[in-house]
């Protein structure tokens, strides 16, 4: 089945067949800072498909031009959820401090990739609760407006 993975693999098997077989390793979180890390899996999926070689250094390339808007989206809109007005500082303390989503209003795989983020308007925060509704219609995410008024 199709399937879309932001992050770092590796090619553990390559069946030279047609379509080709590749088995992928996803055992690299290691491999990526704790920063990264704190990011959402759509963040990290700029990457798109790209060759084995290209792969790590678009990843790098990416995430310092997407650090900058998501931390302009969130000084602008507070760490709070756009969606619930979750603050996970009101909830976890110190261990919250800082920590939410960012969610990316039209999906990053509809982008050209010299397209230049708006962080106010292409970008909201969210909890990661919010942030999962949001996307469970695949096509197009539900609008920050449409969950709220789901919301019960
Ligand atoms: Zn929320
Ligand atoms: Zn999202």
């Amino acid at each position: 089945m199709p399937f879309q993975y932001g992050g770092a693999a590796t090619a553990r098997e390559i069946v030279d067949s047609s379509p080709v077989e590749i088995v992928w390793s996803f055992d690299h979180r290691d491999s990526l800072s704790a920063a990264q890390l704190t990011q959402s899996p759509e963040e990290l999926s700029l990457l798109g498909t790209y060759s084995e070689g290209a792969a790590h250094q678009v990843l790098v390339n990416a995430y310092e031009r997407d650090r900058a808007a998501r931390q302009a989206c969130i000084d602008y809109y507070g760490c709070v959820c756009a969606v619930c007005d979750l603050r996970f500082e009101e909830c976890y303390g110190e261990l919250g401090e800082g920590f939410i989503h960012v969610h990316h209003v039209i999906p990053i795989s509809q982008l050209g990739a010299t397209y230049e983020i708006n962080p106010l308007e292409d970008l909201v925060p969210v909890c990661p609760n919010c942030h999962a509704m949001l996307h469970r219609r695949r096509q197009r995410p539900l609008s920050v407006d449409e969950l709220r008024n789901l919301l019960c």
